[in-house]
């Protein structure tokens, strides 16, 4: 079976459990060696059915693209398949039971991909890989998890939140290059 038609199962096993859910599953090609991990999809990624294309997604392909990536570089997908709404039909953080229920999902997708380097981006990220800690003691560090290699970086929505940390994101995502 080819990764595609392996991603394609989990894809279909996620679809059942959510049948009234509109998903958003993955974005670039599985051969890719970087996977990028975000938290879940917003409305316009849910509107597109693809991860990061709001404005949070312009921001991260901008920052990958100042520093000589393009995004088609990479495997792109969030920890929960489906948009979060609250009451009034806002984004909603994932909760921790939600978080729960995708790790499967997502550890069966990460052992498809073998990515050589995976990058997690914010605390819901790092939640859904089962990591421990606080941002600022993981981010723009190389960390070795249950065989795999992980740089941890901000969310760009907490970027755009607080411009001023756009270097260290910037200098975060450099360090794609020196860890393959
Ligand atoms: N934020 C995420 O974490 N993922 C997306 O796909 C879009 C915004």
């Amino acid at each position: 079976m080819t990764k595609d038609q392996k991603l394609e199962l989990i894809f279909n096993a996620i679809k059942k459990a959510y049948p009234k859910r509109r998903l958003v599953f993955n974005d670039g090609a599985s051969d890719n060696q970087v996977m990028i991990i975000g938290e879940a999809p917003g409305k316009d990624e849910e509107v597109k059915g693809t991860p990061f294309i709001g404005r949070g997604g312009r921001l991260l392909n901008k920052t990958l693209e100042t520093i000589g990536w393009k995004r088609s570089d990479f495997y792109v997908t969030n920890v929960v398949k489906y948009r979060p709404t609250d009451e009034f039909g806002g984004n909603r953080t994932p909760t921790p039971e939600e978080i729960e229920k995708f790790r499967p999902a997502l550890e069966k997708e990460i052992s498809v991909i073998e990515p050589r380097l995976i990058v997690v981006l914010g605390r819901v990220a790092m939640s859904g890989l089962g990591m421990e800690g606080s941002m600022g003691a993981n981010r723009g560090r190389l960390i070795e998890k249950d065989g795999h290699r992980i740089l941890v970086t901000y969310h760009p929505a907490a970027i755009l939140r607080n411009p001023n940390w756009e270097p260290q994101f910037r200098e975060d995502l450099s360090r794609i290059r020196e860890s393959l």
